[in-house]
């Protein structure tokens, strides 16, 4: 029996397949660590956990409306206004099952086939299987080290066609640690202002996870003239380390979410009752319970970053937001295949080598468009750090 074409054009998430992978091998009996993890180590805070504690003792265990209570709604919107300067109305928001159903709802309610959809190099490994599903096309804008993982304007506008329905933008990044400051954003913007039919979907969820000191800011924020044509894409996921809760939400044109929550009407229907509640009690308590995490992800950054410059072969930028160190492998891949210690000079059998000959499980950079590279996640602990930059250091000198 055949499969649909549209399946056949994806693949599973490659970062999920490390973690499965590296979590077998541990099974094994192998001291593997892994650095392939997308979520945080910590546990989720005490008073969000409560929440939902509560919600189950109240009752409220059954069906809520599609797009979210309106509790959870409510916050969402005092969160918009208070943190990012956003003025949005209820009928402007939907809560979803993660910020992957918040995306997989938007790329559904506005793609058709053939529909472009710009999406800068390195990205987030769904975006472009996301598009495939919609069959739309994803067109990539590759970057690298050398532009410090940011697109231009120039490189914006060369990929603009009159097939291009949307434009994501991932800021702090998923993979490579970029954050855009608000000078480049209103480049980017100038450049969008003349297409106003392009969606801005901007990825805000590693917002809280900035490791220089800067504030947060979007593309939205730099030019509030493209308010109307952005949709902000947010989640309790990475920022109150709460991923296996399942809540994303967004902000956009009204006529988009009610499409959007469609979609999703005949799909999850609502998201968790009590997931929303947590969610609603991490967005409305205390927001110093994020610190302690946000500091421990700066110290880690600041030791991967100087680990890994000193690996032969390795360069690595210090990362400016979210938990992941993106590092140049390619002169460290030519040099093994030099030596013809890998089979192939690619960063799928460099990282395997690593997984064999190390025990460290990373995820090459091919996964999230960018060959030659590696991600490695610092959402574990100091000690696994320590451990697997010694072992890559001793491994490749
Ligand atoms: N956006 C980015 C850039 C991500 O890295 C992730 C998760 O890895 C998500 C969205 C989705 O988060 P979730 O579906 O777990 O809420």
């Amino acid at each position: 029996m055949e499969l649909s074409s549209r399946v056949q054009a994806i693949k599973p998430s490659p970062t999920l397949a490390v973690t499965a992978r590296a979590a077998k091998l541990k099974s094994e009996g192998k001291d593997i660590i892994g650095l392939g993890a997308g979520e945080p180590d910590f546990d989720t805070p005490q008073h969000i956990k409560d929440a939902a504690i509560a919600a189950i003792n109240k009752g409220q265990t059954k069906y809520t409306a599609v797009g979210g209570t309106p509790g959870l709604k409510s916050a969402i919107v005092a969160k918009f206004k208070r943190e990012n300067n956003f003025d949005f109305d209820v009928k402007q928001i939907l809560v979803s099952c993660g910020g992957k159903q918040s995306f997989f709802n938007l790329v559904l309610s506005v793609i058709n086939p053939g529909d472009e959809v710009i999406i800068p190099a390195p990205y987030w490994v769904s975006y472009p299987d996301i598009v495939l599903i919609a069959e739309g096309k994803p067109v990539f804008i590759s970057t690298g080290i050398e532009q410090n993982f940011k697109i231009s304007a120039q490189q914006l506008e060369a990929a603009i066609t009159p097939k291009t329905k949307m434009f994501v933008i991932n800021s702090p990044s998923n993979p490579s640690g970029a954050v855009y400051t608000l000078n480049e954003l209103k480049a980017l913007g100038e450049v969008l202002r003349k297409y106003p039919k392009i969606i801005i979907a901007t990825d805000d969820m590693y917002e809280h996870i900035m490791l220089t000191g800067e504030r947060f800011g979007n593309i939205a924020n730099a030019c509030p003239d493209l308010f109307p044509q952005t949709i902000v894409l947010n989640g309790v996921s990475k920022a109150y380390s709460m991923t296996g809760w399942r809540i994303g939400y967004c902000g956009g044109p009204a006529h988009i979410i009610s499409a959007m929550e469609n979609i999703q009407s005949q799909s999850t229907s609502n998201p968790s009752s009590i997931s929303q509640a947590a969610a609603e009690a991490a967005l409305n308590g205390d927001q110093s319970c994020i610190h302690p995490m946000v500091t421990a992800f700066k110290e880690r950054n600041i030791f991967v970053t100087e680990q890994l410059n000193q690996v032969n072969g390795v360069q690595c930028l210090s990362s400016q937001g979210a938990f992941y160190a993106f590092a140049d492998a390619r002169q460290s891949i030519n040099a093994l295949y030099g030596k013809n210690l890998i089979s192939t000079q690619n960063d799928i059998v460099f990282s395997e080598y690593l997984l064999e000959k190390a025990d460290v499980a990373v995820v090459p950079g091919s996964a999230f468009g960018c060959e030659g590279y590696m991600r490695l996640s610092f959402a574990t602990s100091m000690e696994n750090l320590k451990q697997a930059l010694s072992r890559i250091k001793h491994l490749l000198k």
